[in-house]
């Protein structure tokens, strides 16, 4: 008999304790009959010690999960990438540990994989309890992001996809920091396939992304994936150029008349205007300076706590 291949489920969590009994059965009755043998990989994104105790109750538990534990909050896309590290599977497949990504489709994913399919990336049709503000901003940012970026990127694109190993091999080539690990898949080709679905709420808890971790994260997307906000700002300097020109023409103007007194108002006007765009235009290229000094500096993208920090004694002198 041929031997069955292996699928990496990659879960990253971050105080997700309320939520990982409830996910990892739900897996569980999912995997359950299909001809693949299986493991449950969570990646503790620097959790509170309650919910890190229910991992590993859970790991200690159940033969088919197993929990790397980093050594703070790192953030999802830093905690999905030590994921896809660690996987050992012919096939990985990324996904949330609140519900949201519904375990039950496991089996559809897996048979487009059968089928020869290398990217198997799933759609968010609509979220179930998601605020008008978050589907607005969702919307009209993934219309920017295509209008600027070169490879498209999927509205609704979520982070719960199957990579064939092969694809996952490449993707460990990729170590840029603030990644947004979308669009590069979606940049980085092989056979890929569409499936759509409707994200259920959260099981328990609140959403783990802050107004400002997902402001980050859209900048990331942008700022990752296109340098037409570095051309953006170039021509705001070009048409604030003309429009100190025209300012120009019309002082001369004045001048002729004899009314330059007169020229307050429009000496704040310019002031403010070229302070602003300047600003702006700074501020635009200090991000991606920022960015390249991130890169340069070649810091590890996470690091992970040592096996077993948990059975130390919490004092030193402890017997
Ligand atoms: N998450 C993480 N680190 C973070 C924030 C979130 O590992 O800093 C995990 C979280 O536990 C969940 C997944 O990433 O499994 C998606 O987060 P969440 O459900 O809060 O995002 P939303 O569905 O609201 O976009
Ligand atoms: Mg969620």
């Amino acid at each position: 008999m041929m031997e069955q291949k292996r699928v990496t489920i990659v879960v990253p969590v971050y105080n997700e304790g309320d939520n990982i009994p409830h996910f990892t059965r739900a897996v569980m009755e999912a995997m359950t009959g299909l001809p693949y043998r299986y493991e449950l990989l969570f990646v503790d994104d620097g959790s509170r010690a309650e919910s890190c105790r229910v991992l590993r109750e859970t790991e200690r538990r159940e033969p088919h999960v197993r929990a790397i534990f980093l050594s703070r909050n790192y953030g999802h896309q830093a905690a999905l990438t030590c994921g896809l590290d660690h996987a050992e599977g012919d096939a990985v497949i990324t996904m949330d540990g609140d519900m949201q990504h519904p375990p039950a489709l496991l089996p559809r994913l897996l048979a487009l994989w059968a089928q020869g399919y290398e990217v198997v990336q799933t759609i968010r049709e609509t979220t179930q309890g998601v605020s008008a503000f978050k589907r607005l901003t969702s919307k009209y940012y993934y219309k920017f992001l295509n209008l600027i970026s070169a490879v498209p990127i999927q509205p609704g694109g979520s982070d719960f996809r199957l990579m064939d190993r092969e694809v996952v091999l490449a993707f460990r080539r990729y170590r840029e920091h603030d990644r947004f690990i979308r669009g590069l898949v979606g940049a980085m080709g092989f056979r890929q396939v569409q499936v759509r679905f409707v994200a259920p709420e959260r099981y328990a808890g609140q959403s783990k992304f802050s107004l400002k971790k997902m402001a980050k994260f859209a900048l990331d997307g942008i700022l990752g994936n296109s340098i037409v906000p570095l051309r953006i700002s170039f021509y705001i300097g070009v048409l604030s150029l003309f429009v100190s020109l025209a300012l120009l023409a019309h002082v001369f103007y004045e001048e002729l008349l004899g009314t330059t007194v007169a020229g307050w108002s429009t000496l704040m006007v310019c002031l403010s205007f070229f302070g602003g765009t300047q600003l702006m235009v700074l501020g635009v290229l200090g991000e991606y300076v920022g960015r390249i000094f991130r890169e340069v500096k070649g810091r590890p993208l996470y690091l992970i706590e040592p096996e077993h920090a948990d059975e130390m004694p919490d004092e030193q002198g402890d017997a």
